[in-house]
């Protein structure tokens, strides 16, 4: 029996119920948290990937070989819909997501023997550093650059975006080592310890009025060359690997799922000219054509998932279901908002932060309501920004 054999004997339902059980065992502060959209700190990211670890799914998509239990496609699906529906928070994809699986299939040995422990124990927090100001969906137009003296690199440049780094040890970055006719072709992946001395990471408080991503500026930072990761000149053809696994990734279905559950419950509790705004006409029919879109999508995924399982690439779909995960987020969000009524004029940060605290106006989920609404206005960003993801479906799906 060949290995793939093996992964496709799993029964679908079996490991479903078998997460969906799991999923009913992690702390119910944290899922409180989540479910209401609250301010999740480190700790509370760490202790969720404590859980996980116990249970030997920190990197079950990983390959056996390196700690993960090889789930197939379908299996990655279904933990990412079960957990993210029950209320467990975004596995923070910067190390067991996207770097790692860049290390165990490009990695040498002693990065992958230094760096793949530590990213399973969560020992290691890693950032992303692809963005630079006026190189973001024109990545290939980074500026970062990386000059070899003798045993390092010597890195000077800015990124821009980086998503906790103010938590991380290190940060993968792409950086120019050389110039190229074609600006792809010099550019190479660097692993950077944080400590190392010229980082400076300044903060941007976007308009949720949190703070989740930073400027980061390198001034001379020494980089031993054994941190390069594959050739150099070669970054591209990784980034390009890491950067397809982002957008299936970000489709977001379960997550999704669990926010028109809330939207279903407001539209429920809310009067509107005396009855639930649920069965108030222009409201129902949107509810109903966010359930309608929801099913499309998720419906869409198991489609993808499938051509997966068959060992085929991703194509335009990966782009088909980030544009319209994020469009589908932000709908139901705004819907949200919209049902909050005047609850939803007042937002203040802070009552982000304690649990069971009531706003000055409003319910008690009135601040994560709003605050998953601001904060989602980047998802048609993050990722590769919507308009991209409809250039790359004209070019791979219309040949345009
Ligand atoms: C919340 C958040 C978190 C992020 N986290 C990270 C992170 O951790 N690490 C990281 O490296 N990056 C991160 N990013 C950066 C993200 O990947 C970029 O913002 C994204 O790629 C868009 O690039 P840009 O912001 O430079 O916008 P630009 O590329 O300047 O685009 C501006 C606008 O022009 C449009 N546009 C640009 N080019 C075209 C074109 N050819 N055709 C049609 N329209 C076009 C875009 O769609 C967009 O609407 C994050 C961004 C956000 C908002």
């Amino acid at each position: 029996m060949t290995d793939s054999s093996v992964r496709r004997a799993v029964d679908p339902q079996a490991f479903r119920e078998e997460v969906r059980d799991f999923a009913l065992t992690l702390p119910g502060d944290l899922r409180h948290k989540v479910m209401n959209n609250l301010k999740l700190e480190k700790a509370d990211y760490v202790s969720y990937l404590k859980v996980l670890e116990a249970r030997g799914w920190i990197v079950g998509h990983w390959p056996a070989a390196y700690g993960g239990c090889d789930w197939t496609p379908l299996q990655r699906f279904i933990f990412e819909e079960e957990t993210s529906e029950a209320g467990a928070p975004w596995l923070i994809p910067f190390g067991v997501n996207y770097v790692g699986p860049i290390l165990y299939t490009f990695g040498s040995q002693s990065q992958k023997d230094r760096f793949l422990p530590r990213i399973r124990s969560s020992e290691d927090w890693w950032a992303q550093g692809y963005s630079e100001p006026g190189a973001g969906s024109d990545l290939a137009g980074l500026r970062t650059r990386a000059v070899r003296d003798g045993d390092h690199y010597v890195v000077t440049g800015q990124k821009i975006w980086t998503t906790y780094v103010q938590w991380a040890d290190w940060i993968f970055c792409l950086v120019r080592t050389r110039q190229e006719d074609r600006p792809q072709k010099g550019i190479s992946f660097l692993l950077i310890d944080m400590k190392s001395p010229g980082i400076t990471i300044r903060p941007i408080i976007t308009m949720d009025m949190c703070h989740d991503v930073n400027e980061v500026f390198f001034d001379e930072v020494r980089v031993p060359v054994e941190n390069l990761v594959g050739e150099e000149g070669g970054g591209w053809t990784y980034a390009k690997v890491l950067l397809s696994n982002e957008r299936v990734l970000v489709a977001e279905v379960g997550r999704s799922t669990r926010q028109l559950r809330r939207l279903d419950k407001l539209a429920a509790e809310t009067s509107r000219n005396g009855k639930p705004l649920r069965d108030y006409g222009p409201f129902a029919r949107r509810l109903a054509e966010l359930k309608l879109r929801h099913f499309v999508l998720q419906s869409t995924c198991y489609q993808a998932v499938a051509e997966a399982m068959a060992g085929n690439e991703p194509g335009a779909e990966a782009s088909l279901m980030k544009i319209r995960g994020s469009e589908l987020q932000q709908d139901i969000a705004e819907a949200m908002v919209d049902a909050l009524g005047l609850a939803g004029i007042v937002y203040d940060a802070a009552d982000l932060a304690e649990m069971g605290h009531t706003p000055a106006e409003g319910p008690f989920e009135a601040p994560g309501i709003l605050k998953d609404h601001l904060h989602g206005r980047a998802a048609t960003i993050y990722g590769g920004s919507n308009e991209i993801q409809r250039n790359i479906i004209a070019k791979l799906a219309l040949g345009l």
